[in-house]
This record gives structure tokens, sequence and C-alpha cells, in this order.
């Protein structure tokens, strides 16, 4: 079993690889580190990190979309897009640091990447960014159709796993989306959030029409049920936003409007296709590199067997880890389980029953969430909660 804990760079810059892995390997008795080598920060993400051990600091606030490894710039010559090193680390080379104390102590590394969620590359080169209901650019989050923002994806990847010692990575908001907060004055409930992640860009009408959708029908109907919402009273509106009672989800929408499936299922092949290219381009890697991503039941996960290794959970207790686990046994049988366990306060979710049931369901990895959060006490806890499964746990 893979047992890991997520690790932000300026840890590891603060605190140094020894300290950090000392806590990690020997201290909670884990055998991996999974490092953040994109992250997101800016605005408009709330706060920073509250960081209650680190040697340096208490409190840090990340920059927007900057990658914390030394990137070689010839596998971007296909893209505009270019990796941005981090300021504030002064350029800190985290995926190199990490992986030479990882080889030194016989335990592994995974790259953490997030994906299409950039709030730098996007609010800098809106050409590349979605382009929402109401024909903005969102300047949080790149179109994976761009063929630009496509391309600097998969150097990125093709760069973290082929120059550096990489043996997983967990794909991170690989899509489509946004992390704008709603627009003020407007309502929004499950329907109208999701009708502000379709992307209306160029690139993605030349991907539909190409691929033998019917775009005109897609994004007239996605605009006609916005228009419903924009129609509506404004007492209705107030009614909705205090949750006075319960709209439909956009699954049940989606049912009534051909057109609305249809964008819906564009998206879940954009998707797909680009996991896809995520796989192939990471060929090009000398070592085996598993690839992580969230259970995402809007996407049919059967097709992306010989793709994706591992599906990732994060359950609150054993008897959710044990639903979700039959569900994906069910679905994806070949799949790995990856569970993700939480250290924030309010979270957590590490108890005998369910160190018990990653035995029983044949959990592949974990993680813990995470390095720089966590209190002191939490990597003694982990290694005592761990103990019934130590031998599982190997270097
Ligand atoms: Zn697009």
């Amino acid at each position: 079993m893979i047992a890991g804990m997520y690790l932000h760079p300026w840890d590891l810059f603060d605190d140094g690889p020894k300290v950090v892995f000392d806590n990690i390997v020997d201290r909670a008795g884990l055998n991996s580190v999974n490092l953040a080598t994109t992250y997101h920060g800016g605005p408009p993400f709330r706060g920073g990190f509250f960081l209650p051990h680190n040697l340096k600091r208490r409190l840090y606030i990340p920059e927007a979309g900057v990658v914390y490894f030394k990137p070689h710039l010839e596998l971007y010559r296909n893209t505009r897009l270019k990796p941005i090193l981090s300021r504030q680390l002064s350029g800190f080379d985290a995926l190199g640091v990490a992986t030479e104390e990882a080889e030194r102590r016989g335990v592994s590394v995974s790259s953490w990447t997030i994906c299409s969620r950039n709030e730098r590359l996007a609010a800098e080169n809106p050409e590349f960014a979605t382009e929402n209901i109401f024909g903005l650019r969102d300047p949080t989050w790149l179109c994976p159709n761009n063929p630009d923002a496509r391309e600097y994806l998969l150097a990125l990847l093709e760069d973290i796993t082929s120059n550096y010692r990489v043996d997983g990575l967990e794909l991170e908001s690989l899509g489509f989306g946004t992390v704008m907060p709603p627009p003020r004055g407007l309502v929004v409930d499950r329907i109208v959030g999701r009708l502000l992640t379709l992307c209306f860009c160029e690139a993605c009408r030349r991907a539909a029409r190409d691929a033998g959708y019917d775009w005109e029908a897609m994004a007239g109907a996605a605009k006609a049920i916005m228009k419903v919402y924009l129609d509506l009273e404004p007492e209705v509106w107030d009614a909705i936003s205090r949750g006075a009672f319960s709209t439909p989800s956009f699954t049940e929408i989606e049912r009534q409007v051909e057109g609305l499936s249809r964008f819906e299922e564009f998206q879940s092949e954009t998707i797909l296709q680009c996991l896809k290219d995520v796989r192939d381009r990471i060929r090009r890697s000398r070592r085996k590199v598993k690839i992580a991503f969230p259970m995402d039941l809007s996407l049919p996960l059967k097709r992306l067997q010989g793709i994706v290794d591992n599906f990732m959970i994060s359950p609150q207790g054993p008897q959710q880890l044990k639903h979700q686990a039959a569900i994906l046994r069910f679905i994806v049988p070949w799949a790995g389980i990856q569970v993700g366990f939480n250290l924030l306060p309010g979270t957590y979710n590490l108890s005998p029953g369910i160190v018990d049931a990653l035995k029983s369901e044949g959990v592949d990895t974990i993680n813990f969430y995470n390095y720089g959060n966590a209190h002191q006490k939490c990597f003694d806890a982990i290694k005592m909660a761990l103990e019934p499964i130590r031998p599982l746990i190997k270097r």
C-alpha cells in the first residue's frame, strides 16, 4: 500500500527536507509524499494556510498558478503558455528536493498537479481561458479544448514525469469549472452553478463541430435554461437564494433538454480525451507513473481503463468507504482505490474502523491532507492508527 501525505512546497522550503521527511516517514510511518508541483492561490482564493508547526512562519498566502520545479522550457515550444516559477519561494525546485530526499529514504513521490484551474495564466491570457454563458472570459480557468491550454498541460505533465523521479500523478481540477465566486445579484442554485461552468469559447465550438455535435442546439439550449432563471420574478430569486424550497438538479433538467445533455456529454468527452492525451504523453517517462483521478460519476469511468489507475475518494467513515468501494468495484473492477484522510480541524476521518476497512476493501493508496496544516501530534497519531496495517506499508 502507498501511504503518503500531501505536502505544500512552502513547508519543504521552510522546514527543509530532513525535518519534513523525518516527520512524514519516521514519525508518521508513511512511505510516500504527495507534493504540490503546481498550485492555486491569489484572487479569488480566500485566506491562506495556517501552519501550526512550520519552523519559519505561521501563515502563508500562496501565489496564483505558479510551478514548484525547474521547468524545461523546450517542452513548451508548441504552446504560447509558459510555466511561471514561484517568486515568493525564489523559484524553489521543491520537486527536485523532494525526489532526491525520497530516493535516499526509499520512499515514493507523487506529483499533485492542479490542471485547468490557473488564476494566473487564465487572468493574464484570457484568449486561452474558458468563456462563460455571458460571453466573458473566466480569469481562473484555462479551457481544456483550447490547443495552447491543452498542450501546456501535456507539456507540464511530461516535464514532471520525464525529468523527475515521480511514481504518481494526482490530477486536480482537470476539465471545466470556475473558482469565481457566484456573480453578485445572480441567483445560483445547482442548475445555474453548472451553467456557469459551460464553456462557449471558439475552441469548444470548433471541437464540438469536429466531433459531430450540433453546437447551435447545445449553446441555444443552455442559454434558454439560463433565460428561464433570468425571467423569474425577484421574489422567486429571493426565495431560491434563501433556500426556501429546493429546485431540480442539473441532471434532472438535462434529461428534459436534449441540447443540454449533449453539452454535458461533449464536456465529458473532452475530459476523457484530455486524460487519454495525458496518458499518451507521459508514456515518454521511463518510469511507470500511476494516474489518480477523482471518482467523478458524471464521467463514464469504465472508459478510463488503461488510462486512470486509481480513483480517489474521501469517505467520512468506514461505512461510506465500503459503499464507495462497492460502487467502484461494480463500475471499474480493474481500478485501484485511493482514500484521502483529512487532518484539517472539523474534518478528521481517521478511526480504527476506517483503518480496518482499508484492509478489507483492498485499498491501494492513502494520503493524508496535509503536512503543513496538521498539528504536530497528528504525525504520531497516524503512526499509531496505522499499526494494524503496518505490514502492508512497505518501503
Ligand atoms: Zn472552451
